[in-house]
C-alpha cells in the first residue's frame, strides 16, 4: 500500500469495501480500547470537569509520592526519581494538553477519554519533530502520565453515547488493531478504518469486511504519515487512500460514495425481493446451493437472516472470549449459543469451538494463549489450546450440549491434524455428556464436524470422514499453512495465493472425496464468498458455502453465471 499526502496513490485495499470520507483519528494500538463516543454540547462541561478531576487526582497522588521520597521511609530513593516526577507533573499541568483536550470536548464533542488520547497524539507528534533527543524522549513520559489520567477516568463516565448522525464522519487510523478491537468498533463512531499491518485474511480484515465498512489493512506506514484531523478518503474498492484531498478530488469522491450507496440500496432492494420470493439458488446442474453465514457474535444472526442465509456455517466463538479479563462461564456461553439457535428458528447452526491463538490472542492476563509466542500460528492455537486447557474446553462443550436442547447444533472443531487429537476430542465430548448426566442437566443432540485447514488434514481426509458427521474447509488457514505464508503479514501478502495449484489440489481432493462418500462438506473461509472461486468450487461439487452476510448478495450473482 502506498499513498501520498495532498495527493492520490494506489495500493492494495485488503479490508472492507466502499468509500469513506472523514477526518483522521489516530489511535495508538494500545489505546484502541479507550471509549470513543460523542457527547451532546450540554454535556461538555461535565466532561471537562471529569478530566479536570482526574488530572488533579493524579497530580495530588504524584505530589504525595514526591513528598514521601524527599523525607519519610523512601528518603534513600535516587534523586533522578524526583526529577522524573517533576517532569511528569510539568507535562500534566502543561496548557497545551489541557487546551487541546478542552477543544476536542467542546468543539468536536468527543468524550473525555477520547479527547485526551486524541490530544496526546497531537502533542506526541510535536515531540517526535523535535531536534533535541532529550526532548524527543519526553514523549514516553507524556504517555505515562496520560495513562495515569486514563486510569483515573475509568469508572467516572456517567454519560451515555449518542448517535453520530450530526457529527462529521471519522476515519480511524492505527498501526494495528486486534480483531477484538475491531469488534468493539462495530457499534462505534467510525466510518472507515486504516491500519499499517495485516493481510487480506487476517481476522482484523475479516471483521472489517463483515462490518461492511470501508477499510484498508496493510497500509504500511499510514499511521505515521497521516496526522490527527487530516481529511482522508478511504476508497477500499480501488485500493486508494487520499490524504488532505483538493476540493475537486473531494467532490469526485463524494459522488462516488453517493453512487456506491445508491447502487448498494438498489442491490439490497432486489435481494430482499429475491428473499421474499425465496428464489432457490441452483448450481448449473440444477442442484440446490446452500448459503450459510459466518458470524462473530450472537447479534450477527439478524444480518444473516436479513441477507437470506439458510443457516449459520461458522460461529467464531472465540470472539466471546477475546479482550476479556474474565472469560465467559458456562451460563454465559449457554445463553450465547442458545440465542443463536433460537434466532435461526430451526435452520442449521454450526458453532466452532474456541479458536484462540495466533492473531486472536486472549487478554494478556490469561498467560499461555496471550500471543507472546515465537510462531503463534504454529503454536498453541485452536484445538491445541483447548486440549491443553481441558476444564475450559469441557465448559464450552457442556454449554454447547445444553444449548442444543433448543435445536440441533453442529459443533465444529478447528485446526485438527492428528488422529490422536480427533480421538481426544471425541473423548472430551463423551466426558462433557457424562458430567451433565451426573448433574442431571438436560442436553440435546449435536453433530460433530472438523475443519480442514491444515494440509495434513486434507491429505488424510478419509480418516476425518470416518470420525465426523461433516467437514468444513477453512481456506484462510489452509492457504497459510500450505504455502507457509503468514496470513497476517502484509509483507508476504503477494505470496498468499488461493489459486496456487497445491491449494487447489487440496481443496478439490477433499471436496471430491466427501461428495463421493456422501459426507456433507462446506467451505467457510473467505474463498467461499469470493466470486472469483464460485464457479470452480461448484464444478468441484461443492454445494454449501459459508460467508459473511455482506458477501451474500454478490455471491448470488456469481453463482447464477
Ligand atoms: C479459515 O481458516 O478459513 C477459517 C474459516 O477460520 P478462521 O478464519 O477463523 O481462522
Ligand atoms: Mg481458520
Amino acid at each position: 500500500m502506498s499513498f501520498s499526502v495532498h495527493g492520490l496513490s494506489v495500493g492494495r485495499g485488503l479490508g472492507g469495501t466502499g468509500v469513506a470520507i472523514g477526518r483522521a483519528v489516530r489511535v495508538l494500538s494500545s489505546r484502541a480500547n479507550v471509549a470513543h463516543y460523542f457527547i451532546t454540547p450540554d454535556q461538555a462541561p461535565t466532561e471537562v470537569q471529569r478530566i479536570r478531576a482526574a488530572k488533579n487526582a493524579v497530580v495530588d497522588e504524584m505530589q504525595r509520592l514526591q513528598l514521601s521520597l524527599s523525607g519519610g521511609v523512601n528518603s534513600d530513593a535516587p534523586h533522578e526519581l524526583s526529577a522524573i516526577m517533576d517532569v511528569h507533573l510539568m507535562l500534566l499541568q502543561d496548557d497545551t494538553l489541557a487546551e487541546g483536550v478542552r477543544h476536542y470536548i467542546e468543539e468536536r464533542h468527543y468524550n473525555a477519554e477520547w479527547a485526551l488520547t486524541t490530544q496526546l497524539e497531537v502533542v506526541a507528534e510535536q515531540f517526535d519533530a523535535m531536534h533535541d533527543s532529550y526532548m524527543r524522549e519526553r514523549k514516553g513520559d507524556l504517555e505515562q502520565v496520560v495513562e495515569r489520567v486514563l486510569k483515573q477516568l475509568q469508572g467516572s463516565a456517567q454519560l451515555t453515547a449518542i448517535h453520530q448522525a450530526n457529527h462529521e464522519s471519522l476515519i480511524l487510523v492505527a498501526h494495528d488493531l486486534s480483531p477484538a478491537d475491531m469488534i468493539r468498533f462495530k457499534s462505534d463512531v467510525f466510518s472507515g478504518f486504516v491500519t499499517d499491518v495485516g493481510g487480506k485474511t487476517s481476522h482484523t480484515a475479516i471483521v472489517a469486511r463483515s462490518m461492511g465498512i470501508p477499510a484498508i489493512v496493510g497500509a504500511k506506514s499510514a499511521s505515521q504519515l497521516v496526522c490527527q484531523d487530516d481529511w482522508v478518503i478511504v476508497d477500499a474498492d480501488a485500493s486508494v487512500l487520499i490524504v488532505n484531498p483538493t476540493d475537486r478530488i473531494l467532490a469526485q469522491y463524494r459522488k462516488k460514495q453517493a453512487d456506491g450507496l445508491a447502487a448498494w440500496h438498489e442491490h439490497l432492494a432486489s435481494e430482499s425481493r429475491d428473499i421474499k420470493q425465496s428464489t432457490p439458488l441452483l448450481a448449473p446442474d440444477g442442484t440446490a446451493i446452500t448459503l450459510l453465514a459466518n458470524i462473530e457474535m450472537p447479534g450477527d444472526t439478524a444480518a444473516a437472516l436479513a441477507a437470506g442465509a439458510q443457516g449459520i456455517g461458522l460461529f467464531r466463538t472465540e470472539f466471546l472470549f477475546m479482550g476479556r479479563a474474565i472469560l465467559p462461564d458456562e451460563e454465559e456461553q449457554y445463553a450465547a449459543y442458545s440465542e443463536v439457535v433460537v434466532a435461526m428458528k430451526g435452520m442449521p447452526v454450526t458453532i466452532r469451538t474456541i479458536d484462540i491463538g495466533a492473531d486472536k490472542p486472549l487478554d494478556a492476563s490469561h498467560g499461555q494463549a496471550c500471543g507472546a509466542h515465537t510462531n503463534p500460528a504454529l503454536g498453541l492455537r485452536a484445538i491445541r489450546w483447548c486440549l491443553a486447557e481441558p476444564a475450559m474446553f469441557l465448559t464450552q462443550l457442556r454449554a454447547l450440549l445444553r444449548a442444543s436442547v433448543h435445536g440441533r447444533i453442529e459443533v465444529l472443531i478447528p485446526m485438527l491434524a492428528h488422529e490422536s487429537e480427533i480421538k481426544q476430542c471425541l473423548l472430551m465430548v463423551d466426558r462433557a455428556r457424562a458430567q451433565l448426566d451426573a448433574a442431571g442437566v438436560p442436553y440435546g443432540v449435536i453433530g460433530l464436524g472438523a475443519m480442514i485447514e491444515v494440509p495434513a488434514a486434507a491429505l488424510i481426509a478419509p480418516t476425518f470422514m470416518k470420525y465426523f458427521d461433516f467437514l468444513s474447509i477453512g481456506s484462510n488457514d489452509l492457504i497459510q499453512y500450505t504455502l507457509a505464508v503468514d496470513r497476517t503479514d502484509e509483507t508476504v501478502a503477494h505470496l498468499y495465493d488461493s489459486n496456487h495449484p497445491a491449494v487447489q489440489f487440496l481443496i478439490e481432493s477433499t471436496i471430491k472425496q466427501c461428495v463421493a462418500a456422501g459426507k456433507p462438506i462446506s467451505v467457510c473461509g473467505e474463498m467461499a464468498g469470493d466470486g472469483s472461486h464460485t464457479q470452480a468450487l461448484l464444478a468441484m461439487g461443492l454445494r454449501s458455502f459459508s460467508m459473511h452476510p455482506s458477501q451474500m448478495a454478490t455471491f448470488k450473482k456469481f453463482a447464477k453465471q
